[in-house]
């Protein structure tokens, strides 16, 4: 076999350099971004295989072009593995992303102009869930639901009141910055009530609920579920479509010839790779050490005064409302971690009164930080990390040490595939 990276090194030096500069950064940084992970290094070698070459449009046993012997056969592989990994009844792994997977599955089971329950944007909600800039937001008639100003969590008395008012098609929840569990009993009853399809985007948790960390929304009688692969899942980029046999072939129909044409085989190869992973006990210990983490290192900022949304987490993620904890807007609170290679994002909050690039917060999650074996002991030294940091913003001294500290830290965790 040819030695592809010498090739690419040897024949364009600009790209190799900034593949070798991304290497050190996820080496020596840690990744604290609640949507990313760190893959299999399976998956790398898939992703850059010869399944990149081949165009697959169609399904297996039904294709356009011919020469579908093996893509046939990871796709089977990929399908099979997602059906038995998340308990379901049918699987498409051939969306492009998250959100091509989301805007399939509206357009392949409603009509334009229908009624869709979602969770607003600045409440955890995400982007393709109806958010006025994107274009489902106006295509569909989405209503928003939002969290009760108590206690943080969903406000499931008001779902149940615009559902009954608005008579939604398809009640829809599923978050990205949003640090709860669902009542999926909760909105099944409501959907039920109202005569509306079911939906979870599991995109953030896909993979806590395949490792059986998390509740399946399936065992509460769900329609659809949908998941990114590349996030807790630790697989490639891409999405999948999990539903109900009913609800198949409207489904395949809408992410092809609907909405896409031809799929990235490398990728739902590695979808297949990624599957298996799923299935083995070291995933199940890695999905449960990801809520541990995440409960240890929430504990550890709230410890120290750090106000968080909802008063703490029950998934792998946070958010830390930086303003009132450090006089620190979102942006600044990012980039003075970012001097020390810790990376998180800024985040707005529940009705933030300030505008989205220069939030009220921060969001932090464990997902990467677990891939490469950090545990609760890790969690405590990067909550002490953080406060200091963002307490003494000013401190270039201390800023500087720190970041020292985070990098020889790192050297005691090798990342997956590098
Ligand atoms: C990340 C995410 C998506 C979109 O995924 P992309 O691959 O970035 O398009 C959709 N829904 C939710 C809830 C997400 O967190």
């Amino acid at each position: 076999m040819p030695d592809n990276l010498a090739m690419l090194e040897q024949n364009d030096p600009a790209v190799f350099a900034a593949l070798k500069g991304e290497e050190q950064r996820q080496r020596s940084g840690i990744e604290l971004i609640p949507s990313e992970n760190y893959t299999f290094p399976e998956v790398l070698a898939t992703l850059g295989s010869v399944f990149t070459n081949k165009y697959s449009e169609g399904y297996p046993g039904r294709r356009y072009y011919g020469g579908q012997e093996f893509t046939d056969e990871v796709e089977t592989l990929a399908r099979e593995r997602a059906k038995a990994v998340f308990r379901c009844e049918h699987a498409n792994v051939q969306p492009l992303s998250g959100s091509a997977m989301n805007q399939a599955v509206y357009l392949g089971l409603l009509k334009p102009g229908d009624t869709i329950m979602a969770m607003d944007l600045s409440h955890g909600g995400h982007l393709t869930h109806g958010a006025p800039v994107s274009h489902m937001g106006k295509l569909f008639n989405f209503v928003r639901y939002v969290t009760d100003p108590r206690d943080g969590s969903i406000d499931y008395d008001q779902v149940r009141r615009d559902a009954l008012a608005n008579k939604p098609k398809l009640v829809l929840c599923g978050y990205t910055s949003y640090p709860r569990d669902i009542d999926y009993a909760a909105f099944k009853a409501i959907a039920d009530e109202v005569g509306a399809l079911t939906m979870t985007d599991a995109s953030h948790f896909g993979g806590l609920v395949a490792g059986g960390a998390m509740n399946n929304p399936f065992d509460f009688g769900f329609d659809v579920v949908t998941t990114t692969t590349h996030k807790s899942l630790r697989g490639p980029r891409g999405g999948m479509v999990l539903c109900s046999k009913a609800l198949a072939s409207k489904v395949d129909k809408s992410v092809f010839p609907g909405l896409q044409g031809g799929p990235h085989m490398n990728a739902v190869a590695a979808i297949a790779v990624t599957l298996l992973k799923a299935q083995s006990e070291e995933f199940k210990g890695y999905a449960k050490q990801v809520l541990l983490n995440a409960k240890t290192l929430a504990k550890s900022l709230m410890d120290q005064q750090a106000t968080l949304i909802t008063g703490g987490t029950d998934n792998h993620m946070m958010v830390v409302e930086t303003t009132s904890s450090f006089g620190l807007d979102g942006r600044q609170a990012e980039e003075v971690l970012d001097k020390v290679n810790i990376t998180t994002n800024k985040q707005i909050i529940p009705d933030d009164p300030n505008p989205p690039l220069r939030p009220s917060g921060i969001r932090i999650g464990t997902p990467a930080a677990t891939a490469r074996g950090m545990a609760e002991s890790d969690m405590q030294q990067l909550g002490e990390w953080i406060v200091t940091c963002l307490q003494n913003s000013e401190d270039e001294g201390l800023l500087h040490d720190t970041r020292e500290s985070v990098k020889s830290f790192c050297g005691r965790f090798p990342v997956p595939g590098i």
